[in-house]
């Protein structure tokens, strides 16, 4: 399943984060899983496009992450680095 991460602003504002695994785990789990074939794959079978759907549907903002590893809060403006922030969740289970 393409990774549909559920991060809340301070402020209150929730987002639904899409980040392709070749741009969270490059490099960190395993050089042997060609991570973009996996994204590639996942995007073709419009998991993507199932997670922005969830993202829509409850009322939260769908974020692309490969479009921007950034995500600026509209309301707040306060701003997080995607990697950074899932990477280390991700990583930690
Ligand atoms: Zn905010």
């Amino acid at each position: 399943m393409a990774l549909g991460l559920s991060y809340r602003c301070a402020c209150g504002e929730r987002f639904k984060v899409y980040l392709p695994k070749g741009v969270v785990y490059t490099e960190t789990v395993s050089r042997a899983v060609d991570w973009r074939a996996v994204d590639a794959r996942e995007e073709a079978d419009g998991e993507v496009d199932e997670v922005q759907r969830v993202a829509e549907s409850t009322g939260c903002t769908f974020v692309d992450g490969r479009k921007t590893p950034h995500l600026a809060c509209p309301s707040c403006t306060s701003e997080l680095d995607l990697v950074d922030h899932f990477r280390t969740r991700l990583l930690a289970v």
